[in-house]
């Protein structure tokens, strides 16, 4: 019998990853398009040339039976990708984000079956079924990525909520009336805990200590990434550790709030940011223990995704084509 494979797509806002995924879980094959074009017609055209390029390159191996999504703003029961403001070719005519029927729009160019989820709920999946929170039936995912994203899995299942978008955790309020959010809120926790958030702690920390010699100040403040900031700090430069040390503070205050809500086994860290791991977690549980219930003191894991960037996501999104 034809072995049965699937796709996983994640669609980040810089970057589409794609893979086909055999029924063991392994990535056989995969490409990345870029997600930053403007037309959403030029979008969906790279996007089908590309799922087309791959479904040509396995079918020795198998039959591609279904396309899983995990996107921004992914709507699991709608299939659609709505109000994504990191996603261009998501915009109106009047440059603003609105509602993209994704899932119709990929099975109209594939005649496959499409699931669309949030890029952090497939990331949640990846993680449950291949990586640290293997076997784990209550855990929160939160990717530190450009923005901040969450999944919540509550009793085995990511949690969708009435309309579909529930784990919105970046856009809950880290610091009343603090930095504002591209959302419109003030003080998300993206907008201190992603790679956006520490740029702007970096231009706050090098700003308000004039007199510190830092190796940032060679760069662009426009341009510095969350990798700059740690090859800083690698070199022993205090603000870049600074950086780390505010960023881990106000993520584990958040952490402790999290947890009130769904009494999760573990906290799930993953992304680009997650690397600079050696930098923030003991702040990050330090904070995160002091704003603790008793019940709950010293018994939630923060734990750190095991699989590769792409792969988690890319084997998330997979298994919702199964
Ligand atoms: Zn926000």
């Amino acid at each position: 019998m034809e072995k049965e494979l699937v796709m996983g797509i994640d669609v980040g806002g810089q970057s589409t990853k794609l893979g086909v995924v055999n029924a063991e879980g392994e990535i056989i094959a995969q490409t990345v398009i870029s997600s930053l074009q403007q037309e959403l017609i030029d979008y969906i055209n790279e996007l089908t040339k590309a799922i087309k390029g791959l479904i040509a390159e396995t079918n020795k191996t198998g039959k591609v039976k279904g396309i899983g999504i995990g996107a921004p703003n992914g709507n699991y029961y709608k299939g659609t990708v709505e109000y994504a403001p990191n996603l261009k070719w998501s915009y109106d005519a009047d440059g603003k984000p609105t509602v993209v029927d994704l899932a119709a729009l990929v099975k109209s160019f594939t005649s496959l079956p499409v699931t669309v989820t949030n890029d952090a709920n497939a990331a949640a999946m990846g993680e449950m079924a291949y990586g640290v929170a293997r076997g784990m039936k209550n855990f929160i995912m939160i990717t530190l990525g450009t923005g901040v994203g969450s999944g919540i899995v509550v009793n085995g299942e990511v949690v969708y909520g009435h309309d579909g978008f529930a784990g919105e955790l970046g856009h809950t309020i880290a610091v009343r009336d603090g930095r504002q959010c591209n959302c419109g809120l003030k003080g998300c926790l993206e907008t201190y805990c992603s790679a956006m958030g520490v740029r702007r702690t970096a231009q706050k920390l090098l700003a308000t200590n004039p007199e510190a010699k830092s190796p940032l100040r060679d760069l662009d403040p426009e341009n510095i990434s969350s990798k700059d900031v740690y090859d800083a700090a690698e070199q022993g430069d205090q603000i870049a550790i600074d950086i780390f040390k505010t960023t881990g503070q106000i993520l584990g205050r958040s952490l402790a709030d999290f947890v009130k809500f769904s009494a999760p086994e573990a906290i799930v860290l993953f992304g680009g940011l997650a690397k600079a791991k050696k930098y923030f977690h003991d702040d990050l549980v330090a904070a995160m223990e002091e704003n603790q219930l008793q019940i709950w003191k010293g018994r939630i894991k923060v734990l750190y995704s095991s699989l590769k960037d792409s792969d988690a996501a890319i084997l998330g999104a997979s298994a919702l084509a199964w």
